[in-house]
């Protein structure tokens, strides 16, 4: 498997205190993605302040099993180990013998996931995934494959399928002007959540916190043409809201 990092003590990743691990590969290409390292599916060389080196490093199952293992202790309230990335389940096949061995030691798996992948690939997750955190985006078909390169139904399939194996799942929305913050997506949003509710929702303002990484790749980040206001997220979440269902502002 090719990772780019493992982050201990994680707070946001899930219940409890985590382990992350971010995958490198994604199948998508959203504008303002603030993991742009996590990208290709090759090791990548970048330049930082003058420093060259090399984004991702292959580990084994096994090795990546002890770095997770290190942190049980850690894990009793709840927490666990979280998958992150890129797409994190596009790995899902060759992480399913560490997944068989996380569940036999009673570690508790979390994915964050875009769900836009093939069914072979949820199916795995959900023999062993406990919590789907998974992002919702842009919900027009076209608009989507335009500005991300995923397709809409494919993610709506994957949700019924999450939903219908009585998974736990958190949805997480990128509130970003105009692709993900506007109108007619909004509206969108609030359909599927009230079709699909989930344990609780998470919103957060795109931010710029990455532009370091894409500079240390020699690319340029987005500019964000309108900023989301904390007017925006309030309205937004007291919208959501209504729906009996929690959200959370989160500063990502
Ligand atoms: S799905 Fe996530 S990792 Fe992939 S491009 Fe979008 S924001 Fe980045």
């Amino acid at each position: 498997m090719l990772i780019t990092n493992i982050q201990r003590f994680s707070l946001h990743d899930g219940p409890g205190i985590r382990t992350t691990v971010f995958l490198k590969g994604c199948n998508l290409r959203c504008p303002w993605c603030a993991n742009p390292e996590n990208l290709s599916f090759q090791k990548e060389e970048y330049v930082k302040d003058g420093i060259k080196g090399i984004y991702g490093y292959e580990i084994s199952g096994e090795e990546l099993e002890k770095e997770i293992l290190k942190d049980k202790i850690y894990y009793e309230d709840g927490g666990g180990v979280t998958f992150s990335g890129g797409e994190a389940l596009l790995a899902f096949k060759e992480l399913e013998p560490l997944l068989k061995k996380l569940k036999e030691d009673k570690i508790n798996i979390c994915v964050e996931t875009a769900l836009m992948v093939k069914n072979e690939l949820l199916e795995i997750a959900l023999n062993y995934v406990d919590l789907f955190i998974i992002d919702i985006k842009i919900l027009d078909d076209s608009y989507s494959k335009e500005i991300i390169g995923g397709k809409v139904q494919l993610y709506k399939d994957n949700i019924d399928r999450v939903f219908k194996a009585n998974k736990k799942f958190i949805f997480r929305i990128p509130l970003i002007k105009p692709y993900t913050c506007n109108e007619a997506n909004l509206n969108e949003i609030y359909s599927l959540i009230q079709q699909y509710p989930p344990e609780k929702l998470e919103i957060f303002k795109v931010h710029r916190l990455a532009e370091n990484k894409y500079k240390s790749l020699n690319k340029k980040m987005i500019e964000i043409q309108e900023e989301v206001t904390e007017q925006d997220m309030k309205k937004i979440k007291k919208d959501i809201e209504k729906f009996a269902i929690n959200v959370d502002i989160c500063k990502l």
